[in-house]
């Protein structure tokens, strides 16, 4: 059975760029309605409250622009709009104060997403917006109408604007699949191929290596690959490494790996210590045992665990070549870990399609926000702050485009 709705205003996807949208539209005299088709919208973002919602960063804003990548000069005009500081007003707003941790990350004082997302849903349903869930968007049929599958029926939605804000490819369980990229690309909507991005990546470990040792952590460890350099925590996996410091590595392990098929970082155990420092301790400790020395200087667990993976016995007990190695410890990756798994995804709908309010050039009155479009930017708030910025840019488009029809 196929029925038909009408709206002003479409919104397809209810993650934060597509409430964003749905916010800027509402309480203007016009219908906004929001499909989903997961049970509930947000899913995503309640996941990213998990553990501490960073919401954006305090930063200098150059600095946070450039953490855009190549997709700077894309990201800032969209930022100017709707920046860091106006994301922590627009929080205060709904009552949410947020602080600034001790690494300049922001957080909503209650750490978690669940607060926020009740009384932002509360406040738009009270400005009129409608929630349509187990909506799944098909695409579009011959005249343009949107399609939904729900349980089995088909729905027809007919509307002035429509917003798809669909999210990523990644953590399909929370709702976002990628299976945009069809009816976008049929109706001739160019997309960069969608890509994991602060992912992890696979390592075939040596069959010596203790089972006890996925799962230890890596804290306080530098990587490094051609001229990037940063410390941080990681974690040994069984299938690899994982955690922030690899995850901030990955757009340009992911490329390289693309581009050359393999990747080599270093690794540097004991980012505190200089090489000759350590020369000096382990030619002085010449008595004691090699392992005796290296657990004095704090390898141990993880740590230890990565050396004796990554390296012959022969070169751990060669007290000579041992500084070099615990300064650059080389690992070869082949691949990253899927693409579900990444905290995030790179490629998208290019924004050579998008005009500045990001509708599509081809397509007046359709327009794209979040992370389906083509940006990638490492973890720390900058996801969140450019679907917020992106959603808030496609949403007042829409509005000026559905003014001007008045
Ligand atoms: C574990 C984890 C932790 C994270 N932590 C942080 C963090 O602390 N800070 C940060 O900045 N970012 C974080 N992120 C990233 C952030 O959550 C995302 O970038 C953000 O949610 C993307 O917003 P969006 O609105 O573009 O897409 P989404 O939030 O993915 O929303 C898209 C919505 O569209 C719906 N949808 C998809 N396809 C269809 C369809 N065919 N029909 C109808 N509806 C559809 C989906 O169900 C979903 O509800 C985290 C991500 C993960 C996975």
């Amino acid at each position: 059975m196929t029925s038909t709705q009408q709206y002003d205003a479409l919104i397809i996807g209810g993650g934060p760029a597509g409430l964003m949208a749905a916010e800027q539209l509402s309480g203007n005299g016009f219908s906004v309605a929001v499909f989903e088709r997961m049970p509930t919208v947000g899913r995503k973002f309640l996941r990213a409250g998990i553990g501490g919602l960073n919401i954006t960063h305090s930063e200098a804003y150059e600095t946070f622009m450039a953490r855009y990548y190549q997709r700077s000069t894309d990201i800032e005009p969209l930022l100017r709009r709707f920046g860091p500081a106006d994301l922590r007003q627009w929080c205060e707003e709904l009552g949410i104060a947020t602080f600034v941790g001790s690494s300049g990350r922001v957080f909503p004082e209650q750490m978690k997403a669940a607060p926020l997302l009740r009384r932002w849903l509360e406040r738009l349903k009270r400005n009129g917006v409608t929630f349509h869930t187990r909506q799944r968007w098909l695409g579009w049929d011959e005249s343009g109408e949107a399609v939904f599958e729900t349980q089995g029926n088909s729905l027809k939605v007919s509307a002035g604007v429509t917003v798809l804000s669909l999210g990523g490819g990644s953590w399909r369980s929370l709702g976002s699949d990628g299976a945009w990229q069809e009816p976008l690309q049929a109706r001739g909507i160019r997309c960069a191929p969608l890509r994991p991005s602060n992912c992890g990546f696979n390592y075939p470990w040596p069959a010596h290596m203790p089972s006890e040792s996925f799962g230890s952590p890596l804290k306080h460890i530098g990587l490094s690959l051609g001229g990037w350099q940063q410390c941080g925590d990681a974690l040994i996996s069984r299938y690899g490494i994982e955690g922030g410091l690899i995850y901030a590595a990955s757009h340009l392990l992911r490329d390289a790996i693309e581009q050359h098929g393999t990747c080599t970082v270093y690794w540097d155990l004991l980012p505190d210590r200089s090489k000759s420092e350590l020369t000096s301790i382990i030619n002085a400790r010449k008595g004691d045992s090699v392992s005796n020395t290296l657990r004095k200087l704090g390898l141990v667990d993880g740590k230890l665990a990565l050396l004796k993976a990554l390296s012959e016995k022969q070169q751990m007990l060669n007290r000579r070549q041992l500084p070099a190695l615990i300064k650059a410890l080389p690992q070869t990756f082949h691949s990253t870990r899927p693409l579900d798994e990444a905290i995030s995804t790179a490629g998208g709908v290019c924004f050579s399609e998008l005009d500045e309010s990001l509708m599509c050039h081809q397509y007046p009155g359709l327009f794209c926000a979040g992370e389906m479009l083509d940006w990638e930017a490492p973890t720390g708030g900058y996801l969140l702050t450019a679907c917020f910025a992106s959603g808030v840019a496609a949403g007042r488009g829409a509005r000026n485009f559905l003014q001007a029809k008045r």
